[in-house]
């Protein structure tokens, strides 16, 4: 994994700076992307949990709206079930009460009076054209009369085929002898006193409300389609028939993602439920989100370009440096390594480390440079040292003498005291020839026993004279063991003896080939 990742940042030819800011590109950008996430998870967390807990309000608050409605109703009723009571044979009456509580209010759609068998007495509207003759065995009626106490009905069609509800009173005579009931019934399917109130409309965000009895059967719903309809396939519907109320997230029968609050209504024992699809309330997450978004990648296209400022600035000293570093032979290196501003401490050790190098470094040129000019017998320029001396005399048009020291019979001394003697002799030579010479003169070993020293002249007689002090000197200087040299000297001069070097060395040459043959220990010019 590690080798994998080398491999690439090697293949990328990345530099300190592009490397920071892959860095700060990376962690800012993850950053970016776990504060999404995390801020979409908390708002997503929150607004359900908010939602959840709007809808177990509501569903409450209708809840307990429906059931005083109701003990309304039942109160109406009961007033009625005891005027009656005192007065049941008076047509009159029953005719002016059942009329007075259709019309009166609004809660019911019909209303009618029964006698103990089951048939009807008096009822309004007069447009139902009931057949009072008959004793009617539906659901409302049976069970009123079997119970003889105060009731409401399942949901159920009636004889004139309404889905009704059916609340009724029982009526008494003064003696407490049982004699009817007084009941009401409210069409589901029409508007109606508890569907205004449930408010059949889709509210915000798609919120809407349904009522269910206790057998699941719909009382109201907004799709006025789906009153009676038996709810199935309803992933929330254990907890809402077990509990008498609470909040859940559920797939309902259309497979649709609902957050619902439920509650119960005491008197009926109804279900009401309030709830709205998940995805109308995530979709404001994701808006919400989107504006994070937009802000936040504001706020992080800023701090990536301050990142990438101080990239610049840290890697800048640092990348000039190094290219310096590979640059150490450049004559201005130091000048260059001085005006790096170190404004950080690696920067700082880094240039100082630099500028030490670059001096060790000149100085082991420096000493490169000399070891391979030099002799090492005698410490005298070599023929390339020389080589150098006479390029700066040309180009400065110094005009110089050439002057070549040749010791005579020196093979005699080889024979004579060894070879490594013979080296002694070559080494005190060498030191006497520079001593004898002055410091602007270049000397040099050019060969086993040839010297040359290249004397900067004003006039020839001056070199002359220094090469006869020479020459005259040694033949008194006593050197260990081997008592005396003499040497032979040829002297030629730039530019005089001709422009060309070369031939300044040459004829320089032949006039020491000349003192060798004129008997040496002399000078030839
Ligand atoms: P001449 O007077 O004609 O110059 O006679 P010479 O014997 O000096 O003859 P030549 O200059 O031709 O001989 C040079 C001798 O110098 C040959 C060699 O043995 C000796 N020689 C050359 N290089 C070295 C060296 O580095 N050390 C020693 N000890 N001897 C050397
Ligand atoms: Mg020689
Ligand atoms: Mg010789």
């Amino acid at each position: 994994m590690l080798m994998w990742l080398r491999k690439i940042i090697y293949s990328l030819n990345l530099d300190l700076r592009k490397l920071i800011l892959c860095l700060a590109a990376f962690s800012v950008f993850s950053l970016f992307i776990a504060s999404l996430l995390v801020s979409y998870y908390v708002q997503k967390k929150e607004l359900i949990q908010n939602a959840l807990s709007v809808n177990l309000e509501y569903a409450q608050k209708i809840a307990n709206g429906t059931d005083s409605h109701f003990s309304i109703m039942q109160h109406e009723l009961a007033y009625s079930a005891a005027l009656l009571g005192q007065n049941f044979n008076n047509a009159q009456l029953r005719q002016t009460e059942v009329e007075r509580l259709k019309y009166q209010s609004n809660y019911f759609n019909s209303v009618l009076i029964s006698d103990s068998t089951g048939r009807f007495l008096s009822y309004a509207p007069a447009q139902l054209k009931l057949n009072t003759n008959v004793v009617n065995h539906t659901i409302g009626v049976k069970s009123s009369l079997q119970k003889k106490a105060a009731f409401i009905s399942s949901p159920y069609y009636s004889i004139k085929n309404n889905l009704i509800i059916f609340i009724s009173q029982p009526i008494f005579d003064q003696q407490h002898r049982y004699l009817g009931f007084i009941a009401a019934s409210i069409y589901l399917k029409q508007d109606n006193i508890l569907n205004q109130m449930l408010a059949s409309k889709y509210g915000y965000k798609k919120n809407y409300m349904y009522v269910m009895d206790s057998s699941r059967r719909i009382i109201f719903h907004p799709n006025g389609k789906r009153i009676g309809e038996t709810v199935k396939n309803n992933t929330g519907l254990d907890a809402m028939t077990h509990n008498k109320q609470g909040s859940i997230r559920l797939i309902n029968s259309l497979g649709i993602d609902n957050l619902a609050g439920f509650a119960r209504v005491p008197s009926t024992n109804w279900i009401v439920v309030s709830q709205q699809p998940t995805h109308e309330l995530l979709d404001q997450a994701n808006k919400i989100i989107y504006k994070i978004l937009f802000g936040m990648s504001l706020f992080y296209i800023l701090i990536f370009l301050i990142i990438w400022r101080v990239a610049y600035l840290i890697s800048n000293p640092l990348s000039d440096l190094a290219k310096m570093a590979s640059d150490l032979s450049h004559p201005e290196i130091d000048e260059k390594i001085k005006q790096v501003e170190p404004w950080f401490v690696e920067v700082l050790k880094f240039k100082i480390s630099l500028l030490l190098s670059s001096q060790y470094f000149k100085q082991t040129i420096n000493e490169l440079n000399y070891h391979v000019n030099t002799d090492p017998l005698t410490g005298l320029y070599n023929r390339r040292g020389m080589d150098l001396f006479i390029d700066d005399l040309v180009k400065t048009n110094t005009e110089f003498a050439v002057i070549f020291i040749d010791i005579d019979h020196f093979k005699k001394i080889n024979d004579t005291f060894g070879h490594d003697k013979g080296d002694l002799v070559l080494k005190e030579l060498a030191a006497y020839i520079k001593s004898n010479f002055r410091s602007d003169d270049v000397c040099c070993r050019i060969g086993g026993e040839e010297f040359v020293v290249l004397a900067p002249i004003f006039d020839l007689d001056f070199s002359y004279s220094l090469a006869e002090n020479l020459r005259k000197s040694l033949e008194n200087h006593q050197i260990d063991l081997v008592g005396t040299i003499t040497v032979s000297i040829g002297i030629a001069y730039w530019p005089l003896s001709s422009k060309n070097v070369e031939t300044v060395f040459k004829i320089a040459d032949q006039n020491l080939y000349r003192a060798k043959n004129e008997g040496r220990n002399c000078i030839r010019m």
